[in-house]
């Protein structure tokens, strides 16, 4: 048995079985042999596995999840037999379905969604929904509508955020900057912001964009930059403009390209999410894009396997097109191979499935 506290976190092996929680009794990670069970911080648990060598995602059923946090305090609880000092994180599914309530308290709802690389930011919601909310294939923000929150709503949400996470906020690693386009708020209003955020955290900062109403905005991406914005991620899907249409993406591809150079000329990083699932003229002219854009270090390319919900099946069926979940892996892993020689920076895929905060 092992078990330290370090940094915010605290990680406990038993046998085969592997823990982690925060400092404030959140459960992070439970690895049992063949599986592993990741809660989101609003109290969903995706239960992760390989089957026939491949990786799947499954969000639990309401009625699943009590067991298997009542099993993961049962082990805090073990190892606190040797490390007493661990006893005070012993809790049940009561606390951690409340601790998932007092966030969508403070964030008034659900966070739909984040980036693989930043579930351990803290989300900070400094504008709500997406100021586009058309594309056909997205419904993260459709519940609500666009608005940049006011400084003083942001001041008090980072003052709960602070009081709620106050024993684990070392272990965040960034300041994730909600909703769907940060950057799209007016400069000036956004600057003052990221200074006020840098006094209370020195963290880095990262938000979405889209590429296609935000270049139209006189956003200083220098001064983003100079305050601590360290990557911006940018929906681009397809590099295929009749795809676009079909996803009612407004974006050039030319615009785009040339908004991505001025943020990484800014000495920001970029992590670009294309989709995968569209067919071989989309790989192609996918690939294409994505081999045209000059890369560094920190920067992420992310494929997102095609997922349907509602009206979108029919507009895929219009197209001739169906949600496969075999095409689209494989043209993932056929995005991710011819793009893997050339570029010496990470290529991953961005499950929905997974990508809950
Ligand atoms: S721009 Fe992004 S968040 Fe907005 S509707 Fe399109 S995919 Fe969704």
């Amino acid at each position: 048995m092992f078990a330290e506290e370090t940094n915010g976190l605290v990680k406990i092996e038993i046998g085969e079985r592997r823990l982690s929680l925060n400092m404030d009794s959140d459960m992070i990670y439970y690895s049992l042999a063949d599986r592993t069970y990741r809660r989101t911080r609003m109290n969903d648990i995706i239960e992760l596995r390989y089957a026939n060598g491949k990786r799947e995602a499954r969000v639990l059923e309401e009625h699943e999840k009590p067991g298997i946090v009542s099993a993961f305090y049962h082990d805090v609880e073990l190892a606190s037999l040797q490390y007493p000092e661990l006893k005070k994180y012993v809790k049940d599914y009561n606390f951690l379905a409340s601790r998932g309530n007092g966030l969508r308290r403070i964030y008034g709802g659900r966070i739909p969604i984040v980036p693989p690389d930043r579930y351990f930011s803290l989300y900070i919601k400094i504008s709500e929904g997406c100021p586009w909310n058309r594309c056909s294939f997205c419904n993260l923000y459709k519940d609500r509508k666009y608005m940049p929150l006011k400084m003083d709503q942001i001041k008090k949400e980072t003052e709960e955020l602070k009081a709620f996470f106050r024993n684990s906020m070392m272990a965040m690693n960034g300041i994730f900057l909600g909703d769907a386009n940060a950057t799209s708020m007016n400069s000036h209003d956004l600057e003052e912001i990221l200074m006020y955020l840098k006094e209370e955290f020195s963290m880095p900062f990262y938000a979405f964009s889209d590429a296609f109403t935000t270049p139209l905005k006189n956003t200083d991406f220098q001064k983003l930059h100079d305050l601590g914005m360290k990557r911006i991620y940018i929906g681009i899907e397809s590099g295929n403009p009749d795809i676009l249409r079909m996803l009612n993406k407004k974006m050039d591809l030319d615009v785009a390209r040339d908004f991505i150079g001025k943020i990484r000329d800014a000495g920001i990083n970029v992590g670009l999410i294309v989709m995968s699932g569209f067919g071989e003229e989309h790989v192609k002219s996918t690939t294409n894009f994505l081999d045209s854009i000059e890369y560094s270090r920190g920067d992420i390319v992310y494929i997102s396997p095609v997922k349907e919900y509602g009206n979108f099946h029919e507009i895929l069926l219009n197209n001739g097109i169906q949600e496969d979940k075999g095409i689209a892996i494989k043209e993932y892993e056929e995005i991710r191979g011819s793009l893997r020689s050339g570029l010496k920076i990470p290529v991953v895929v961005y499950s929905l499935d997974e990508a809950m905060y």
